[in-house]
């Protein structure tokens, strides 16, 4: 049984994330979703926001053997602990490449039992990312190609309850 960690801050989960879900589950028997609970940038959605968001999502679309996780601390610890050897990460553009470069040897300094695989992004979503949609949505824009429904939904709320 193949099993890999796809972490991220799913800040919300666009098209893109579910994309990348889509295609790891051909490749590995079973995805662990890591939310991470304290990335690098501030979150527009706490934790536990995107953590219920990613699993709405993911159940409404019907995608099995997805288990939805939130973690603090080492990615590396985290996959050890999860009894996970392969770490998903998705590629967009050049900008991607540098960061997922530097952490993936990182990771694999930290442990080396740990491997990092990287799946392409899909021509239609290259240029979506969470920050984009957030972007685009405070604006009053159309994103309902962007995210499903319920992202869209949860967005309009939260924008509505911080004005
Ligand atoms: P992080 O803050 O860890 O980068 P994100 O939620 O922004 O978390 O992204 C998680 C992973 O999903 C990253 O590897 C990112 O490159 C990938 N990703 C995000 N959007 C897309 C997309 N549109 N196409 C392919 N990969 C994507």
């Amino acid at each position: 049984m193949t099993r890999a960690l796809y972490p991220g801050s799913f800040d919300p989960i666009t098209n893109g994330h579910i994309d990348i879900i889509k295609r790891a589950k051909k490749v590995f028997d079973q995805l662990v979703v890591a939310v991470v609970k304290n990335p690098s940038k501030s979150t527009f959605f706490t934790l536990q926001e995107r953590s219920d968001l990613t699993e709405r999502v993911l159940r409404t679309d019907g995608i099995p053997d997805v288990e939805i996780i939130t973690y603090d601390g080492l990615l590396v610890d985290c996959a050890e602990k999860q009894g996970v050897e392969t770490i998903v990460r998705g590629l967009r553009v050049n900008s991607d490449f540098d960061y997922e470069f530097q952490m993936a040897l990182t990771n694999r300094d930290l442990n080396e039992d740990i491997e990092s695989v990287f799946f392409m992004t899909s021509g239609e979503y290259s240029f979506l990312s969470s920050s984009i949609v957030k972007e685009v949505k405070r604006y009053g824009g159309d994103i309902s190609s962007f995210v499903p429904s319920l992202v869209d939904k949860a967005l309009e709320d939260k924008f509505k309850r911080l004005t």
